[in-house]
């Protein structure tokens, strides 16, 4: 069959809920995904901030081989080692306390959303608790998240949400303290917006809502699904102003593309909130997902990640400033670490379809930003031939 066919085939079979590019791809090597037909394109999305290894990492793939000969699958009624090791490993990297692991962001938005509710029921003996979310947030697709989550375009027709929500801006500290009362048990916020436009917390705002956290035994809860897994230079992006939360929920590349994701805790949340029976997984912290977690967090060690990190970031940030001076319907940069955006003042879509063309694969966050999430191991040179073909795209779309 030949690539359209299979994209006919695709459109035939595949519920229409993504609007999906028109590539069909097949594999990949390092920073590189290449489709059928055998055309290279240079990857700056990672399967949106998954990927952070690169494609064909000997070491991972070699791992997961390895543990799909032994075993794939035990219940949680069992214990099994590679989710020790994760366990392990992620409580020294994140410096929380307690972990739980799913199978998706969404799944952990959900487990983090349950332990604040129950840590307040048992605190003060009653439910009907109120959670402060954020205005632009992202937090996944399953009611739990989707209640969380601030732009009610995703939320509307699905009404009606979990209760008990208010929504608070980002980086306004006196909108937080107009939604807080006697009911608040939890506030969540990603340390970094995502999908809402590449917004980072500030310090401030950050700071000003620990201390308000503190005072009224209200928990924090930090989504570091798409920030977190050093994106911004840190393992987690709220080790960057030292703010830390009570739970917080990891995915995407936890498991560069197993899926899994985790929600943890610390202990004082642990050991005041879910207990057995109360929250459970069948594929959740299964052997295969978990080697994945265990290979990637030693990687990240030992093939010194965030430093690299960091060495190519502000090149990156460079690179997108010089962008922005040179076009004036380019807005705004934002972002940090390799998880930046360029805000124009008008849909991306041209640019993004050109881009493609020429063999580089970014995305949008929202219609008019285009957001850059490459792999965690990509070199000056791959911003430099980035940045080439994004400002030919962007003379030839405008
Ligand atoms: C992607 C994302 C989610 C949802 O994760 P899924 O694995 O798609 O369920 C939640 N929060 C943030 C910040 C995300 O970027």
């Amino acid at each position: 069959m030949t690539m359209q066919e299979y994209i006919d085939a695709a459109e035939s079979a595949l519920l229409h809920t993504y609007n999906r590019y028109q590539i069909v791809l097949e594999k990949g090597e390092g920073v590189h995904l290449y489709d059928m037909n055998g055309k290279e394109y240079l990857d700056f999305v990672a399967g949106i901030a998954v990927f952070a290894l690169g494609y064909g990492n000997k070491r991972y793939n070699d791992a997961l081989k390895d543990q799909i000969d032994k075993i794939i699958h035990t219940s949680n009624y069992y214990y099994n080692v590679p989710a020790i090791e994760a366990a392990k490993r992620i409580k020294e990297v994140s410096g929380m306390d307690r972990v739980f692991f799913t199978n998706s962001g969404a799944e952990a938005v959900e487990g983090a959303i349950k332990a604040a509710r129950k840590y307040a029921c048992n605190k003060e003996g009653h439910t009907d608790h109120e959670i402060i979310a954020m205005e632009h947030s992202f937090h996944g697709r399953t009611f739990g998240a989707l209640s969380v989550t601030g732009n009610s375009h995703y939320r509307e027709a699905f009404e009606p949400m979990i209760g008990n929500i208010r929504f608070a801006s980002l980086n306004d500290f006196e909108s937080v303290l107009k939604n807080v009362n006697d009911k608040t048990c939890a506030i969540i916020m990603e340390t970094v917006q995502g999908e809402g436009g590449l917004t980072p917390a500030t310090e401030d705002f950050l700071k000003q809502v620990r201390r308000l956290c503190d005072e009224k035994d209200i928990l924090l809860i930090l989504d570091e699904i798409q920030c977190g897994m050093g994106r911004t230079g840190y393992m987690y992006a709220w080790q960057r102003f030292g703010v830390k939360p009570d739970i917080m929920t990891t995915a995407k590349a936890l498991g560069c593309g197993v899926p899994v994701g985790a929600f943890l805790m610390t202990e004082k949340v642990g050991a005041n909130s879910l207990v057995a029976g109360d929250h459970g997984t069948t594929y959740g912290g299964n052997p295969l997902a978990c080697r994945a977690v265990w290979t990637v967090l030693d990687i990240f060690k030992d093939e010194k990640i965030l430093d690299n990190v960091n060495e190519v970031a502000s090149y990156l940030s460079d690179k997108l400033d010089e962008l922005k001076d040179r076009y004036d319907f380019i807005e705004e940069k934002r972002g940090v670490g390799l998880m930046q955006g360029l805000k124009f003042n008008r849909p991306v879509a041209p640019v993004i379809n050109k881009c493609l063309e020429k063999g580089l694969i970014v995305i949008n966050a929202g219609a008019d930003i285009m957001r850059f999430v490459p792999p965690l191991v990509i070199t000056r040179a791959d911003v430099d031939k980035m940045a080439d073909i994004l400002n030919r795209s962007i003379e030839e779309s405008f």
